[in-house]
């Protein structure tokens, strides 16, 4: 059974414990309102509307279910899985010394960008390195070097942020919402997506009952209903605050952004973009060639190993490298935009089951691929173009297999 995720802020844990509770209770005066008060004793009992009671009885509950249903999974999401990037591997001691010191910066400084910086691993082998330059694309700085988490003391894979809420990396983080118990990202966003539309649509519903039994009351020349009132105000303010939500959430789907992306959308992307070893140096571009060797690497180097340097490359590490050229996108560009319909599939699912029930996670979530962690558009060639930078030859997976292997057998002889 996974362990909870809570805010790392007393403030923002209590709002986690009280919120849940004041919406059932927003739920009991709202199903008392409509269903008991205008439904069933004034529409039905005193005018004797049975089919418009029925058609909305059963929109109310339709809604009702399909919003509990969408609650209740991005909250057990959030709480359990809210899509945190894994901690390195490390020695105990060594881990539990990293944990305090985050724990110490993080009362001291609750602002991120504030607290003191911690440089990246020089180390060429850094644990967690591997995984960014098996891929074929990667987020990095303009050294090659992926993001780094002064924080988490780790490489930050493409699309994630450091949450200070959490007080960890985040992937594909979006904003923390207290509403539904913590940290939206890539695992949960689908499912808030369709709780903020069935929220909308529930509110609709209840807008509905509560303008209809206030123009039959007005009709009738009866004196203003207070039930009826209540329920049109406050459909108002929930509807109009959730679908809105919901329509923020739709559009951000379609541009495959999150809330974090478009704060920084001015920023350009560096990204490392693997090319065949065999591609000459450029005055375009830097390269970087993996796995790194000796002190850091410096930007701008012709890429090729510094090996009468420090000590001679084998013929086999020769074969495991992988060069990547440094390529920057312009302001607003992003390499994630795989067009509306995949961008749309790719966080809400394949079929319109997916779509409309809270019942699988986002296809995004898996980063298996050995291209990149999230699928990439077609950006990624207009780049190769702009820069003058090659395809790579030979995509076969099989190729990179033999390097994976090689590489493998490389560390595991080291
Ligand atoms: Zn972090």
């Amino acid at each position: 059974m996974p362990r909870p995720h809570h805010s790392t802020r007393a403030e923002t844990r209590w709002a986690v414990r009280i919120i849940p509770l004041f919406i059932v209770a927003i739920l009991g005066v709202a199903t008392y309102s409509v269903v008991a008060r205008l439904c069933i004793d004034y529409l039905y009992n005193e005018k004797h509307q049975s089919g418009v009671v029925t058609a909305f009885l059963v929109l109310y509950f339709l809604f009702f279910l399909l919003m509990a249903a969408a609650y209740l999974r991005t909250f057990f999401t959030t709480q359990l899985n809210p899509g945190l990037v894994p901690l390195p591997p490390r020695e105990q001691t060594e881990r539990e010394a990293a944990e305090k010191l985050r724990k110490r910066r993080h009362k001291r400084n609750r602002d991120v960008e504030e607290s003191a910086y911690t440089p990246p691993d020089p180390n060429p082998d850094s644990p967690g390195l591997e995984a960014f330059y098996s891929k074929d694309v990667f987020v990095c700085e303009v050294d090659g070097r992926p993001k780094w988490c002064s924080e988490c003391q780790q490489w930050k894979p493409d699309r994630s942020h450091h949450s200070s809420d959490l007080g960890r990396c985040v992937r594909k983080m979006d904003h923390f919402c207290p509403w539904v118990g913590g940290m939206v990202s890539e695992t949960s966003f689908n499912f808030f997506t369709q709780f903020c539309f069935y929220t909308g649509l529930f509110c609709a519903v209840n807008l509905a009952v509560g303008a209809y039994s206030f123009r039959q009351h007005q009709q009738d020349g009866d004196p203003t209903d207070g039930w009826a009132l209540a329920v049109i105000v406050l459909a108002c303010v929930f509807g109009t605050f959730t679908f809105g939500m919901a329509l923020t959430s739709i559009r951000f789907i379609f541009l495959n952004t999150t809330n974090v992306d478009m704060l920084k959308r001015s920023n350009v992307v560096v990204l490392a973009v693997r090319i065949p070893l065999s591609t000459p140096p450029s005055i375009k571009y830097p390269v970087i060639v993996y796995p790194l060797r000796g002190p850091p690497h410096r930007p701008g180097s012709d890429g090729q190993p510094p090996s009468s340097q420090y000590g001679t490359v084998s013929a086999r590490d020769q074969q495991a490298e992988r060069k990547f050229a440094i390529l920057r996108t312009k302001p607003r560009e992003n390499p994630w935009n795989l067009g509306l319909r995949e961008n749309w599939k790719s966080i809400m699912g394949d079929n319109i089951i997916e779509w409309l029930l809270p019942i699988r996670h986002s296809p995004c979530c898996n980063h298996e691929s050995m291209e990149s962690d999230y699928k990439l558009g077609p950006l990624i060639s207009r780049l190769r173009k702009r820069y003058g930078a090659p395809e790579l030859e030979t995509p076969t997976r099989s190729g990179h297999a033999i390097e994976l292997q090689d590489r493998t057998g490389r560390r595991a002889s080291d």
